[in-house]
């Protein structure tokens, strides 16, 4: 991927730390703007909240970090680049995870032609109770 080599190497130093943090919670880490400054905030006191959100947005413009909005999430979360995958959100506890699933690109190539549109992008977004909170809670409906 020398493409992203080259944009990294021209991040600014606000930019390389913030990066540096997604790039560390690794694969199936899915953390809120909020997490993320406090993180960039215990490595370089006195960084500034709106610091580290310019350093995300810029970073999502390059490609280098996904951000993810989620139905029910009060706020977006990012997570390093990956190839395409689908998230699942418990409404219960917010936990956010990998499902490993992409758009079929022939929907996409069916849903382009009927909208006489480009589609440049999509993601999918699902939620339900995880694992650990449908067990222990008895729906009552
Ligand atoms: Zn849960
Ligand atoms: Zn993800």
């Amino acid at each position: 991927m020398n493409a992203v080599e080259l944009d990294e190497s021209r991040l600014s130093k606000n930019h390389r730390l913030v990066y540096d943090i997604v790039q560390e919670q690794g694969v199936g880490r899915h953390l809120p703007m909020a997490e993320l400054y406090e993180l960039a905030r215990t490595r370089r006191p006195g960084i500034g909240f709106t610091t580290v959100y310019r350093a995300l947005t810029r970073l999502r413009d390059m490609g280098l970090v996904a951000e993810i909005a989620l139905p029910g999430a009060d706020s977006a979360y990012y997570e390093a680049a990956a190839p395409p995958h689908a998230h699942f959100r418990c409404v219960e506890c917010g936990t956010v995870s990998d499902v490993a699933f992409a758009l079929p690109e022939d929907v996409l190539t069916e849903a382009a032609k009927r909208l006489g549109a480009e589609i440049t992008g999509g993601s999918v977004s699902l939620q339900g109770r995880c694992a650990r909170c449908g067990t222990a809670t008895v729906s009552v409906n």
